[in-house]
């Protein structure tokens, strides 16, 4: 009989590995599925919420000059005039005289239909804003937009977060949240969607300032993705050229990733000048300006941006943590994802499902519950539970056997090198705290063991 071999990363394997194993689900997928919607299930929710979690430790939680905001989605529409999005915030559209396929023509490289190679119309400029109406009537004057961004929010909140928190420049404001575009052209599974999550920073700085404030956070925005496991060579920053510029922002770099379809956008980093605040200040007719007790004037800040996609970056871990080897005659299937990421932290297997140890495990189980996310597995074979753990990221197992019953210890299996030690239970919290820190699988506690080395 051959061997199989491992075969690499692809956008279907990660595609069927999150249907299968409930990290996503096509919206409303009962209905055959809305186009370009998703649905987390129950291990892509605790992944996505380990994405913020990370995000909001490294931007907000763990600095003193950045706070949180949560602004609302819906914004009075003259928001969107002063940012430009009424205008401005549009992509060049073209339809096929024949199957009626719409494109984008700026990512189109002939000018016939890619799908059918047929004619297509002159392009118009389609807005990419999702409109609705506020209120019981549908008129021009009740029309509301879903935002497509959440940075407005943070620029029109700028004078009341300044009054209230008493920061001094410079200062960011970060938020999380739903952003909505009618994108033309959408695909590669959770890359481009029309209903997605964005991290925003706007950290506003003195004028003059910028330019060093820029380059600090292109540094630390891309060793955040590199502190939480994403390989050096699959990211890099590309430099906006100056057609790509919008008007007003003085310099632009992307984080781009690898993905299995080339290389993409999986963050932006701006520096906008005085342009935001400045607009919605014209528009509102209340001052955003700043006071600077230095220089005894009033200026309007500048601002770079930091701003990333939730769903870009959850695509990214997975295409980059998915991994297949060989093990003795099977593919195993694993997800080399940080544990500070990964969606369950640590599973308990007991060995059978005979009461007395069915009781122990589950014990245990109740009491791990209350620190981190814990599943419980008592279903096939010990090799079979440690496959479907491998395969959806869980760094640690733990495994309740007979002997439990008599020495008081379990075996803890690590993920990524199949080696296992036994530590007494007492000490099974505090080895399971450091394990997950980063301590070596062979430190061990007192009373504790190598149990099994798999590769020696
Ligand atoms: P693209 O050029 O790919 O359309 P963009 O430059 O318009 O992206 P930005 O406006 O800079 O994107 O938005 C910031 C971040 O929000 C992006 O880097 C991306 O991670 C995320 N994002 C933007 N649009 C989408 C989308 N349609 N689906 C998923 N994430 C998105």
């Amino acid at each position: 009989m051959t061997k199989p071999t491992p075969a690499k990363v692809s956008m279907e394997k990660i595609v069927s590995l999150c249907r299968r194993r409930g990290f996503i689900f096509p919206s409303s997928e009962i209905y055959g599925g809305l186009s370009s919607c998703w649905d987390y299930g129950p291990l892509g929710v605790e992944l996505k919420r380990n994405i913020k979690q990370a995000w909001w430790q490294a931007v907000v939680q763990g600095r003193d000059d950045i706070v949180g905001l949560d602004s609302s989605i819906l914004m009075h529409p003259q928001v969107w005039e002063a940012s430009g999005h009424l205008e401005g915030f549009a992509d060049p559209l073209a339809e096929c005289k024949s199957c009626h396929q719409r494109w984008r023509t700026d990512e189109l490289e002939g000018d016939s239909c890619p799908a059918c190679g047929g004619e297509l119309t002159e392009p118009r400029m389609f807005n990419l804003m999702f409109k609705t109406f506020m209120g019981p009537i549908e008129d021009e004057a009740s029309v509301v937009y879903l935002r497509p961004e959440t940075a407005q929010g943070i620029f029109v909140n700028f004078s009341n977060v300044l009054d209230t928190t008493r920061k001094k420049l410079p200062i960011g404001i970060a938020q999380i949240g739903k952003s909505f575009r009618n994108e033309i052209t959408t695909g590669n599974f959770i890359f481009r969607s029309r209903e997605f999550e964005q991290m925003e920073l706007e950290f506003f700085v003195k004028p003059g300032t910028d330019e060093d404030w820029f380059n600090y956070w292109l540094e630390e925005r891309r060793n955040w993705y590199i502190k939480l496991g994403i390989k050096k060579e699959n990211l890099r920053l590309r430099q906006h050229m100056k057609h790509e510029l919008a008007h007003y922002a003085l310099d632009c770099y992307d984080i781009e990733y690898q993905f299995p379809m080339g290389w993409a956008e999986l963050e932006g980093i701006a520096n906008r000048a005085d342009f935001d605040l400045s607009q919605q200040a014209k528009y509102s007719g209340k001052s955003l300006a700043y006071y600077d007790e230095d220089t005894k004037e009033q200026i309007v800040p500048y601002v770079i941006e930091p701003s990333a996609g939730i769903d870009r970056t959850f695509l990214a871990l997975l295409c980059d943590a998915y991994d297949e080897e060989l093990d003795k005659d099977e593919i195993r299937m694993l997800l080399h994802l940080h544990p500070k990421l990964a969606p369950i932290k640590i599973a308990i297997l007991p060995l059978s499902r005979r009461e007395n140890l069915a009781q122990a495990a589950r014990e245990l189980y109740a009491d791990l519950r209350q620190c981190w996310a814990v599943s419980y597995d008592d279903a096939q074979s010990i090799g079979r539970r440690y496959r479907r753990q491998d395969e959806i990221g869980t760094p640690f197992c733990v495994t309740v056997d007979f002997e439990s019953l008599e020495d008081k210890q379990v075996t803890i299996r690590e993920r990524d090198t199949m080696n296992q030690i036994r530590v007494p239970i007492k000490e099974l919290k505090t080895t399971l705290a450091a394990k997950l820190s980063g301590e070596d699988l062979f430190v061990l506690p007192p009373g504790g063991k190598i149990w099994k080395v798999e590769r020696e």
